[in-house]
């Protein structure tokens, strides 16, 4: 159990993680799906139960629909304290998941279950817990008049499983209003534990990588399939892929990872450079999956097309390329990329998204580190950068300092990472009301 020091522990409704499993599995239970096209139910029905539990305990909210359906909402909280910070802090989830084929699951995704120890369903880590966490953390606080003195600004955004632009894009473009003095935001993917050498290391998000989605066109002559051919298209796009895809990136450091680095060394008993930097991140057992993929750029070839026919050298051949880069050296990505797909190799970029890095310092961080060390008291704290896109991209926009933390305290033998999108996608009920503790000495902090 963990320790608590507070003589006053609340058993009640004061109890900040009193409400988090049954909020969880009620958020759980409305389905969210989102396919990134029209077709989703829509986040709606959770964005109004949101604001009801917000309401009922006296916190007034606003929706916000980008189009029918497609809801956030949003709130104001705090704030009136005097003499203290007057800056906002925005604390965000998210309230769509991405799909779940229910005949691979051995529970049914949208049923709340527990079993095991477990709530288990779709979003139960990605990232109906952090919503629970907040509001039980926030109805608790509000009830026993527990109102933090900075203010706060509560979201709960749709879309973010599809890039967040029927959400936050669409709250920070056009209702900025309601982020007006927020200079600091604190959301997914972060706070939850890896175990390295027996220690629980508290990875927080300070950083996300960028992305480069990119076309590539090659374009040769046609004719017959027979005759000699030297401008071929297949041929010379097929080898830009091969060569982008068997790229071996050099292992590139940020700030972030140096700091989580030179902490796994000191577990591990050795000092961290760029040539040991691998064998480090081997150390996190399943979450290497990702932390392995943000010590380098990467560049991974995703869809091929070309031809109609066998016998026809067609005139245009096309690659889609999943490309992201490292904060910091984006010049350093597209000099390689450029260099690697060659001559008579057209790249178009489909998407992009900005990466970003908030140095690992100040008070939030202090706050964040003091809060975990109060619940788990032999646990370190680290920042880590990660690999895909979050909500955070969006709001950054706004010039908001920005870090992960939905706090978990998860068991070493527990594959984390492998159940985000993940089928049997589930959380152990004692790290949910682990994190609302943790969540509330935060707020205590902030
Ligand atoms: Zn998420």
């Amino acid at each position: 159990m963990p320790n608590d020091d507070r003589s006053d522990a609340p058993q009640t409704a004061h109890d900040p993680a009193a409400e988090v499993v049954e909020l969880c599995r009620d958020l759980i239970r409305i389905d969210t799906s989102n396919y990134g096209d029209q077709d989703g139910p829509g986040e709606r029905k959770a964005a109004e139960h949101v604001a009801t539990l917000l309401d009922e305990v006296g916190i007034e909210s606003r929706m916000i629909e980008s189009e029918p359906g497609r809801t956030s909402v949003i709130a104001r909280w705090g704030g009136a304290g005097a003499g203290g910070r007057d800056d906002g802090l925005l604390l965000h989830g998210h309230l769509d998941v991405v799909p779940a084929a229910a005949e691979d699951w051995q529970v049914d995704p949208f049923s709340g279950e527990v079993q095991d120890g477990y709530v288990w369903g779709r979003g139960a880590v990605d990232m109906k817990d952090f919503d629970a966490m907040l509001l039980s953390v926030v109805r608790a606080r509000q009830r026993a008049g527990r109102v933090p003195e900075r203010p706060i600004v509560l979201c709960f955004t749709a879309d973010e499983e599809a890039g967040g632009h029927k959400g936050a894009q669409v709250i920070v473009d056009e209702h900025a209003e309601e982020l007006e003095g927020v200079t600091e935001a604190v959301g997914e993917v972060g706070g939850f534990s890896a175990t390295v050498r027996g220690r629980r290391v508290y990875l927080i998000e300070a950083a996300e990588k960028g992305m480069a989605w990119m076309k590539l066109t090659a374009r040769g002559r046609a004719g017959h399939g027979s005759m000699i051919n030297t401008d071929n298209a297949v041929t010379r796009l097929s080898a830009a892929v091969a060569r982008i895809g068997a790229h071996q990136w050099p292992v590139r450091l940020t700030p972030t990872m140096e700091v989580l680095l030179a902490t796994v060394a000191d577990l591990a008993g050795t000092e961290a450079t760029p040539e040991n930097a691998p064998a480090l991140i081997e150390e996190f057992g399943g979450a290497a999956r990702m932390l392995g993929a943000v010590i380098t750029n990467t560049t991974n070839p995703t869809m091929l097309s070309a031809g109609y026919k066998v016998n026809v050298i067609p005139t245009e051949a096309t690659a889609y390329v999943d490309g992201r880069f490292l904060p910091g050296f984006e010049d350093e990505f597209f000099a390689t990329l450029a260099e690697l797909t060659g001559e008579g190799v057209e790249i178009e970029h489909v998407s992009h998204q900005q990466p970003w890095e908030t140095p690992y310092e100040g008070h939030l961080v202090d706050a964040m580190t003091r809060s975990i060390l109060a619940e788990d008291e032999d646990a370190v704290v680290a920042p880590y950068l990660m690999s895909g896109g979050t909500d955070a991209k969006h709001f950054r926009r706004l010039g908001m300092r920005s870090y992960g933390f939905a706090p978990l305290r998860l068991p070493a033998d527990l594959d984390f990472t492998a159940l985000f999108h993940g089928v049997d996608e589930r959380v152990p009920v004692d790290a949910l009301e682990f994190g609302a503790r943790v969540f509330d000495r935060f707020l205590d902090d902030v």
